[in-house]
């Protein structure tokens, strides 16, 4: 647990690395939003059939080590995904108009991911019957239709 200004002193703290663990990261709090994504962006990027978001807000988020290696890519001009230039790791992806940053839930040591939904579910490529709520694109909050599916 580390103390940063403009936190509460109880709020927990999450470090994570890449694959290779030339760059560390950590989050204060807890996340705004997390779930499942199986977006044709993500398949694309990551080379798996989903993949899981915990959205931070940017603030709360923090490079730690090996800043030099961070590397960010952006297709559409809205998402940076940010990846490790030694290993190719995945890190994170911010969103700058959103102001938030999804920091791969699975890569912080200590969380507890607690899936609220999955959003993209309209182009999926597996099923996933778990009983969340399946968004056709994204919530109308986050500028999507906020129809659901199935
Ligand atoms: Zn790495
Ligand atoms: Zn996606």
């Amino acid at each position: 647990m580390t103390a940063t200004e403009g936190n509460t002193a109880m709020a927990s703290t999450y470090s994570g690395a890449c694959f290779c663990g030339a760059v560390q990261f950590e989050v204060t709090g807890e996340p705004m939003l997390q779930g499942f994504c199986h977006c044709n962006d993500c398949r694309g990027w990551s080379g798996g059939p989903v993949t899981s978001y915990a959205l931070w807000q940017s603030g709360d988020v923090r490079i730690t080590g090996g800043a030099d290696k961070v590397v960010s890519f952006s297709k559409s001009g809205q998402a940076e995904r940010r990846h490790c230039s030694e290993c190719g790791g995945a890190l994170m992806t911010a969103i700058p108009a959103a102001g938030m940053t999804d920091v791969y839930p699975h890569l912080l040591t200590g969380f507890s991911f607690q899936p609220q939904a999955h959003v993209w579910y309209g182009v999926r490529v597996v099923e996933m019957n778990d009983g969340l709520p399946k968004f056709r694109d994204m919530p109308e909050e986050a500028g999507g239709s906020g129809e659901m599916v199935g």
